[in-house]
């Protein structure tokens, strides 16, 4: 098996803002002191493809976020604590969250039963068909909305908020090392609070592919016989197909599946 504790890096989350590809690398977090809030920025999958039907109800903000190119190990910038500015957003901040009343639910990749989240953005809803629903922290707190947004677009110092579907506020949550499969491309992950320790591990060295190769998906194979028996490297099959509709070389039919539609263009 991996060995993600001695492949792992370790980044400081409380003085940079770290991107990197949680769908894909695993990650988790080193012990803390005090109380620590987990800012994550990032983008879900809000597509209705299946592994049998293919590519359908495509989203295409969450396409776009997909065909990115891939990062190939995290990107810190550092952020400039002691400026005024700085010192001031992040203490709005606190003001704001100290009135946040956490929903705690279970997730599995918290081990601890305490994690408290809440969600801002969109959001999936679960026994719906995936579509973007705005998260309950909108209405609850749109000024800490507001200011999570405006405090991104400063320590990224470009205005990055829009290119995010959804922005995670937790509290106190260690987790297990894990991936972020609801998600696409990568994320920003920032943390606040009078904490220490809590730094971010990640092992980008190796990197778990979400989905079968595009010949393997034409066979039926699954992700499983595609990577770890057939040990395929080449691409994720969405992003390609996804290529090709945009391309115009395939047009999605919600009857076909993309195999077919895939087929009759390889006759032609
Ligand atoms: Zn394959």
């Amino acid at each position: 098996m991996i060995n993600n504790e001695a492949q792992a890096e370790s980044y400081d989350v409380q003085q940079n803002a770290v991107e990197f590809a949680g769908s894909t690398w695993k990650h988790t977090n080193s012990q803390w002191e005090g109380d620590r809030y987990v800012l994550v920025y990032f983008n879900i999958d809000f597509s209705q493809h299946d592994r049998w039907r293919g590519l359908h109800g495509p989203d295409h903000r969450t396409e776009e976020a997909r065909a990115a190119p891939l990062l190939t190990r995290p990107v810190c910038t550092p952020i400039h604590t002691a400026s005024i500015e700085c010192v001031e957003l992040r203490q709005q901040l606190l003001n704001h969250i100290h009135q946040v009343e956490f929903l705690n639910r279970p997730q599995l990749k918290y081990q601890n039963q305490k994690s408290e989240i809440i969600l801002f953005g969109e959001c999936t809803q679960p026994y719906h068909v995936k579509e973007r629903h705005p998260c309950k922290g909108n209405d609850l707190y749109p000024a800490l909305h507001a200011l999570l947004k405006q405090y991104v677009d400063y320590i990224m110092q470009k205005p990055v908020s829009h290119t995010y579907s959804s922005i995670l506020l937790a509290k106190n949550s260690k987790c297990n090392w894990h991936l972020d499969k609801q998600n696409v491309g990568s994320s920003v992950i920032t943390a606040l609070g009078d904490y220490t320790g809590g730094e971010l591990l990640v092992n980008h060295m190796k990197s778990y592919p979400l989905f079968e190769c595009l010949a393997c998906h034409m066979k039926y194979l699954p992700l499983r016989s595609c990577r770890l028996e057939k040990n395929h490297t080449t691409p994720d099959w969405i992003p390609q197909v996804w290529e090709m509709v945009k391309s115009g070389k395939i047009v999605l039919d919600a009857n076909t599946t993309t195999r077919k539609i895939l087929k009759r263009v390889q006759k032609k």
